[in-house]
């Protein structure tokens, strides 16, 4: 149960992690969690691949917002989220 409870954690701080906007910390802490869960670490593996494909298909453009609530959808992670 704790563990799921490191994974809402986890996803509720994920886009600011990809975007470098958590505090050294933080970060560490998500990366620790990284480490221990392999759901969430294929989930962001996913994410940044996508975001990266995304960026070399769309140059100089920034992803609209929603975009990866969307991929949370897609990637049928909501049994994580909730
Ligand atoms: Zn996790």
């Amino acid at each position: 149960m704790s563990e799921h409870n490191l994974c809402q954690e986890f996803l509720s701080q994920v886009s600011d992690y990809l975007d470098n906007l958590v505090d050294p910390i933080t970060c560490e802490e998500l990366e620790r969690h990284l480490v221990d869960c392999t759901n969430c670490r294929i989930f962001v593996d996913t994410l940044k691949k996508t975001v990266y494909l995304y960026q070399q298909r769309e140059a100089d453009i920034e992803l609209p917002g929603g975009v990866r609530e969307r991929l949370f959808k897609v990637l049928s992670l909501d049994d994580l989220v909730r």
